[in-house]
């Protein structure tokens, strides 16, 4: 079990981009460190409060702790950032229903489909019959890719044609999944954002079908958001907010950016805490949010 471990957060090491691998720590503190630290901070998105904040910290406790060497202020700056993290991080809400319901939301292109994927082999592999719902009707390519997940992790998949109603597809897979006594439903949603009010209307109705069958369902809705655009993805998880209530974050693509900061400003604006993090395309490249290893892979 520890060398699974082990063996997955040195993947997350290896695939995170090294954001702030860059600073010369290896040198006596002096202001040019700080103001390095600063830049590299606000250049993996970090933003500016929150960098402010970390700055200020550590000029505050190096001088307190009588820290001269710049590895030591690289250990406060970790810690620093392990504070700020842990109240983002949460674990997946399960009820042990039969079945749990899972709402993904998030724009095209966000990642949800691959996380859907992602996550529907996780919970394979702790023993858990999973049905994928293809309630993203819209794109009729999105039910070929839940299918070819499908194949892929060993799941059902309840789907229409493309174009039909949302809420019916959603109603078909927990109804059989309820009769077959599955234990997860995990729901593929549209990414539409044409309308906050159509949104809304779209992701209320599925919600009223997930409670015919049991009111404390869905037990997670989890926005998916694209860690290669950084902060600018609050904006747009506002709207999701907005429209619904939202439980969790996952945050997709880590691996191919170097604005892996932006988690902080994220959670720190939204409020909202980080389950999971995508680090690739692949199926075991879907990871539970642990600060520590996190900052461990962003700093090295
Ligand atoms: P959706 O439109 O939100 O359902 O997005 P998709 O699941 O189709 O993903 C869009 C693209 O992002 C696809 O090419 C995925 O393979 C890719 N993708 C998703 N998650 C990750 C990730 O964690 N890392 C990388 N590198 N690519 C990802």
């Amino acid at each position: 079990m520890f060398e699974r471990i082990k063996k997955g957060l040195e993947k997350t090491k290896n695939q995170i981009s090294e954001s702030l691998y860059a600073i010369s720590f290896g040198k006596k503190i002096d202001e040019s460190l700080f103001e390095e630290i600063e830049f590299a901070l606000l250049k993996a998105d970090v933003g500016i409060d929150a960098t402010e904040e970390i700055v200020e910290f550590l000029r505050k406790e190096s001088k307190k702790r009588k820290i001269t060497e710049g590895e030591q202020l690289k250990e406060l700056l970790k810690e620093k950032l392990i504070d700020i993290l842990t109240p983002c991080s949460g674990q997946l809400n399960l009820l042990g229903e039969k079945p749990d319901v899972i709402l993904f939301l998030g724009i095209n292109g966000s990642g949800k489909t691959t996380t859907v994927g992602k996550l529907a082999a996780l919970l394979k592999n702790e023993g858990k019959s999973v049905v994928l719902a293809a309630a993203d009707t819209f794109r009729a390519a999105a039910i070929d890719q839940l299918e070819v997940w499908a194949n892929r992790v060993g799941a059902r998949i309840v789907k229409h044609q493309p174009g039909a109603d949302p809420a019916a597809v959603v109603f078909d897979a927990v109804n059989s999944a309820k009769s077959r006594g599955d234990d997860i439903v995990l729901v593929d949603t549209a990414g539409r954002l044409h309308t906050k009010e159509h949104l809304m209307k779209e992701l209320q109705k599925i919600k009223r079908t997930i409670q015919k069958f049991s009111p404390n369902q869905p037990c997670e809705t989890l926005l998916v958001l694209d860690g290669t655009i950084g902060q600018n993805s609050i904006k747009q998880a506002q709207v999701f907010k907005e429209s619904t209530d939202v439980s969790g974050i996952v945050i997709t693509k880590l691996d191919g950016t170097a604005k892996g900061g932006a988690l902080i400003p994220i959670c720190q604006k939204l409020q909202i805490p980080i389950k999971f993090i995508g680090v690739g395309e692949d199926i075991e490249d879907l990871q539970p949010f642990d600060p520590k290893s996190f900052v461990e892979a962003i700093i090295g």
